[in-house]
């Protein structure tokens, strides 16, 4: 596109568009070639063969937090040091997230001094752009949402320590430590220090850790995250950190098996609820993923077999920007090296005009603002680019097409 003018623009967009194409990239779904991966999972419990190790029947009640073998494999995966720290939910991590917020506020947590919803107001800090979902809980539950910024190394600590030291009504903050949804960033050393060892105002102050993309590499030097609860528990703040995780980007999205982590004293606190919710989770398909995946070696090396998959996706995103918009000071975006996102920023004011071209134009990408609290985003840049489900060529004509919608809502903007 490079010297191209703006009536050349118009008229590719135009030549697209009566191509009626129906492409879609805005769900972080995996895609058919992914699931597929885990298809003999499904033939490793059957009527024959459904015993578990040890004396726990899968077919069964009991078992509140999971089998004995399952919470083994989820201490290592959620890095915590005991399986009394480690609660094994159902099928969804957002669900694990959604039903602490719900307990904090109806009868607070470890340290609360009343429930949340007692309290005049609740604060959660969002960096942003951040998981969309996290941002509906918290509109859900009437918890009012404070922006942080992300910088390259993770939410903004200056910000946020500003924020925490004076302000008693913020009771936690939402991160998606590593290949961040949708930013692909992963947090520093020092930022995952500086969160755990931070003064607070509220003493019952949480982080919740959504580590939804710990295993989910795209390149052979991975990313490296430290530990929090152990940099909690040096600063003395061991109750400070709720952490999740599932394997639903793993094995089946939606039917996987989700987990939470945590100090022992919070992760009895989430027992207690779960008895008055459940009389126990699905044993069988904590069998059906234990004999799948085996160990942590197991699931990293399932994992390695997804990033051959999605590799050149990402590599086609980002190839089909650099070629039509680099150089142009038009856009900005990021290369992760995991997760399932590229987050794109246009020039202020023009992502949702960039939306709604490429929807006119038959690609669906994700609503702008939906990265942001309220659905606001303030500076109307961002856009979360989501390569997993479409193939390689879909993805190549619908990037063609976003990047020709941001060259003519750049020109619009600056009519
Ligand atoms: N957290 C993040 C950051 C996600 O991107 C997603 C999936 N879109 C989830 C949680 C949802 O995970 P689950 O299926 O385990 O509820």
């Amino acid at each position: 596109m490079m010297g191209t003018t703006l009536e050349a623009i118009k008229a590719k967009y135009e030549e697209a568009k009566a191509k009626n194409l129906n492409l879609d990239m805005q769900r972080g779904k995996p895609g058919n070639e992914q699931l597929d991966l885990a298809l003999p999972m499904l033939d490793l419990v059957t009527s024959s063969d459904y015993k578990n190790e040890g004396d726990v029947d899968p077919r069964n009640y009991g078992g509140l937090d999971g089998t004995p073998a399952m919470k083994e494999l989820f201490k290592e995966f959620l890095e915590v040091s005991s399986v009394g720290e480690v609660i094994i939910g159902g099928n969804s991590s957002l669900n694990l997230m959604h039903d602490t917020v719900a307990r904090a506020m109806s009868h607070g947590v470890v340290g609360s001094e009343q429930p949340w919803n007692k309290l005049e107001k609740v604060k959660f800090l969002c960096p942003s752009p951040g998981y969309d979902r996290h941002f509906s809980v918290c509109e859900h539950f009437g918890i009012e949402m404070v922006l942080v910024d992300m910088t390259a190394e993770g939410p903004d600590c200056d910000q946020i320590e500003a924020l925490v030291a004076n302000d008693a009504s913020i009771k936690g903050i939402w991160v998606v430590p590593k290949y961040g949804n949708p930013t692909g960033i992963t947090c520093s050393d020092e930022v995952v220090k500086r969160l755990a060892t931070m003064p607070v105002a509220a003493g019952d102050f949480r982080i919740f850790w959504d580590n939804a993309y710990a295993v989910h590499h795209l390149e052979e030097e991975e990313d490296q995250l430290a530990n929090i609860l152990d940099a909690c528990k040096a600063a003395g703040n061991e109750d400070r950190v709720f952490i999740y995780g599932s394997t639903s980007k793993i094995s089946f999205a939606g039917a996987g098996v989700a987990a939470m982590g945590g100090s022992k004293a919070n992760m009895d606190w989430m027992r207690k609820h779960l008895s008055m919710a459940t009389i126990g989770p699905d044993k069988l398909n904590q069998l059906r993923h234990l004999r799948f995946f085996k160990n942590m070696e197991g699931v990293k090396a399932h994992m390695k077999k997804h990033a051959e998959i999605l590799k050149p996706k990402f590599d086609t995103v980002i190839e089909v920007l650099e070629n039509e918009l680099g150089g142009k000071g038009l856009a900005k975006w990021t290369k992760p090296k995991g997760g399932y996102f590229i987050s794109l920023d246009t020039n202020e004011g023009c992502a949702k005009r960039v939306v709604e071209l490429a929807n006119e134009a038959g690609v669906k990408l994700t609503g702008a603002g939906a990265t942001y609290p309220y659905k606001k985003d303030p500076k109307d840049c961002n856009i979360r680019l989501a390569p997993s489900c479409p193939s390689v060529d879909e993805i190549r004509q619908a990037m063609e097409v976003v990047c020709l919608c941001v060259a003519i809502a750049d020109a619009e903007k600056n009519a």
